[in-house]
């Protein structure tokens, strides 16, 4: 029960249509996409926190949420699935990315 709601806040989450254009988007990893109509890139809640990380270095699950206005649960579920992991078991995190592990 837990892993259907997880899906769903993560189906939710998903860009289908491009904000400039209204083009079909297509995914490319790491919650970014790009429009296959004008070429403009757009990135869901996991690109968000993903872009976030490699600017600012590991955050905690705190700050993520609280600069990025993205719900806790959300970060939770990037969490579970582990595309956010813990540095060396401290509290701060970073993204996994295409090259480091599953990707969906
Ligand atoms: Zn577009």
């Amino acid at each position: 029960m837990e892993e259907e709601r997880y899906e769903r806040l993560l189906h939710n989450n998903r860009k289908l249509l491009c904000r400039e254009c209204g083009g079909k988007l297509k995914y490319i990893h790491s919650g970014e996409y790009v429009c296959l109509s004008c070429g403009a890139t757009e990135l869901d809640d996991f690109g968000i926190i993903r872009k976030y990380l490699e600017e600012n270095g590991p955050s905690s699950r705190e700050e993520i949420i609280r600069v990025t206005g993205i719900p806790g649960d959300r970060v939770n579920a990037y969490l579970k699935q582990e595309r956010l992991v813990a540095v060396n078991s401290s509290s701060e995190l970073k993204a996994k990315t295409r090259n480091m592990g599953r990707e969906q």
